[in-house]
């Protein structure tokens, strides 16, 4: 059972020292007890009092790990119900079913598929880094086989998927050290299955059918020392699919229910025959809670759009997207090209960084840190104003870059220009378009 935040205040050293972010020990005890908080983030907490407070630290819905390395595939740790009660933690895994039945070209074009179906947006890379091998001739050295060829020509997280233990052994061993995801434990087959995952190291997946089935198969699985584990409630109707990710979320988060606190897999490949319903259906499934979605092919007019609704829903509402700041060289610029500048709200940047692009215009885009707002809002809050924008460009470096003194600063802040000439002696400042739909004639008159 997860601590009370009185019994975790009783856990703590009580000097009120205000290091942790809170300003008592008492309120630093309330977040942690609620999963608002980490346990971290205490330096003064001794070591005794850490282990006995590991569970309540623990997010209500355990981390999961799948494979190694960089591009490692981490679901659950999630806190909330709702996206805007603090953030959803780890965006969930979308995978690709391969069969042990499909022709190797069918392999190779899928796994193709995986590593060319990759996204540029708003300075992020977007992909689905997932396959998901499913055993279905029974035949462990093809099997094997498989999960070699996988192993040898993808860097894609793997699960392994069959119902009989000596395939699923056969698999592991060919990709063991890719720390593949097992699929899956059930009530027959749990201790076989579990020992394969205590010896490999590897997650565990535990299929039941059933809400209480589940919980009990996680307590098998627990009291055999296992931690990693994600969970299938064995629903394939999508309403039923769906009731069960919210009440599996509930009772995690709600009730501190532990045997449900584990990211979820669910197969939207086997909820529906038609490729669009069963994008809508994985829609769904990422907004509600999923921790890894399993698909039976990746097209890219569907798979595309279900990144963006993953990256969106899984950002920090309270956090903006935003572009590094620094000097961006947009269409190769030269010492005579022009130099703009910019708020940092990622949607900005790639709006007026478009726009540039378009116009064909040589130019450099100075990109202010705003945290992440708008140029408006940040001019507004007084992040983007002359004393802040002028010294900013003047230690950028630009100036090794171009021969002439000019800065176009965007319309909206025309205020600022009177301010920006006494914090840039010497440049002269030129008030841009307001929108930046009107950056292509204003660049293609411009003159160094
Ligand atoms: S950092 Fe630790 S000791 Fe200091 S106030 Fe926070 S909980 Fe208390």
């Amino acid at each position: 059972m997860a601590l009370t935040g009185i019994e975790i205040f009783k856990l703590l050293p009580k000097t009120n020292c205000g290091e942790c972010g809170v300003p008592t020990c008492l309120a630093f005890a309330m977040s942690l007890a609620t999963g608002k908080t980490e346990l971290t983030k205490c330096p003064h907490v001794s070591e005794e009092a850490k282990s006995k407070l590991s569970e309540a630290a623990a997010p209500p819905i355990l981390p999961v790990t799948i494979g190694v390395g960089d591009k490692a595939l981490k679901v659950g740790g999630d806190t909330v119900m709702f996206r805007h009660e603090k953030r959803f933690e780890n965006p969930p895994g979308l995978a690709i079913l391969i069969s042990d039945k499909m022709a190797d070209s069918e392999v190779d074009a899928r796994l193709k598929k995986v590593k060319d179906l990759t996204y540029e947006r708003v300075g992020l890379t977007l992909s689905a880094n997932m396959v998901a091998l499913k055993a279905e001739t029974g035949d462990a050295a093809k099997f094997a086989a498989l999960a070699g060829k996988v192993k040898a020509s993808s860097d894609a997280n793997i699960i392994l998927m069959s119902d009989k233990t000596d395939v699923l052994a056969a698999g592991l061993k060919a990709c063991a050290d890719r720390k593949p995801l097992l699929y899956a434990a059930t009530k027959d087959n749990a201790d076989a299955v579990a020992a394969l995952a205590k010896e490999s190291g590897c997650a565990i997946a535990a299929k039941a059918a059933g809400i209480e089935e589940l919980a009990a198969l996680t307590g098998k699985l627990t009291a055999a020392g296992l931690k990693n584990i994600v969970i299938d409630s064995g629903a394939r109707a999508v309403r039923k699919a769906l009731e069960d990710q919210i009440i599996i979320r509930s009772a995690a988060l709600n009730k501190k229910f532990r045997p449900l606190g584990y990211p979820t897999i669910v197969f939207p490949c086997e909820m529906t025959d038609n490729p669009m319903k069963e994008a809508l259906i994985a829609a769904m499934f990422i907004a509600k809670y999923a921790g890894i979605i399993v698909l039976s092919d990746f097209h890219g007019e569907s798979l595309f759009p279900l990144l963006v609704a993953r990256l969106n829903i899984y950002t920090d509402p309270q956090r903006p997207l935003a572009t590094k700041q620094g000097i961006y060289e947009i269409n190769n610029p030269n010492e005579n090209s022009p130099l703009m500048v910019t708020s940092n709200f990622s949607l900005t940047y790639f709006i007026v960084s478009g726009e540039i692009e378009n116009s064909k215009v040589p130019s450099y885009l100075y990109v202010k840190d705003t945290e992440g707002l708008s140029v408006m809002t940040s001019w507004a809050a007084g992040k983007f104003s002359a004393d802040i924008i002028g010294p900013a460009i003047l230690k950028s470096g630009i100036t090794d870059k171009i021969k002439h003194h000019k800065l176009i600063i965007p319309g909206y802040i025309a205020a600022e220009s009177g301010g920006l000439e006494e914090e840039m002696p010497g440049w002269e400042i030129l008030i841009g378009p307001r929108d930046a739909a009107n950056l292509t004639p204003y660049l293609k008159a411009w003159k160094a």
